[in-house]
């Protein structure tokens, strides 16, 4: 989609380390990291949140989650625990429009977000 940055970073369009990437699935790092570890986990297709996601398979929303589980592997965080987050809309704060999962850890994260 036009004026997208996350898919111009699944275009290649904007060079950004890609984390780790299957087909319908990519993560990369957050440029501003919240925490040691901070990945975004982004479908190929664009979505504006998960409230895109209504016409999806089952199956794709749950390689989602079977996604995020591997990133958090990969990053080294599955043992000490880590935050998974979407924000979804104005009240949320969702500042970027393309679904993108956080995965957060690394580190002792607090209460909330
Ligand atoms: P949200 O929409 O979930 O509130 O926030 C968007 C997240 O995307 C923020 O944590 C922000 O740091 C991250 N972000 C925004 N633009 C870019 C970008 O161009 N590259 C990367 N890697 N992360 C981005
Ligand atoms: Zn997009």
């Amino acid at each position: 989609m036009d004026d997208c940055v996350f898919c111009k970073i699944i275009e290649g369009e904007i060079l950004g380390e890609v984390f780790m990437e299957n087909q319908d699935f990519l993560a990369i790092r957050d440029i501003n990291p919240k925490a040691p570890q901070h990945l975004l986990v982004i479908p190929r297709e664009h979505v504006a949140s998960l409230e895109g996601t209504e016409g999806w398979p089952d199956e794709k929303v749950a390689e989602m989650f079977r996604f995020v589980r591997m990133v958090a592997d990969k990053a080294g965080i599955r043992d000490s625990g880590y935050r998974v987050l979407s924000n979804v809309g104005e009240d949320a704060g969702q500042v970027v429009f393309h679904l993108h999962v956080h995965v957060v850890g690394g580190a002792g994260l607090g209460d909330f977000a």
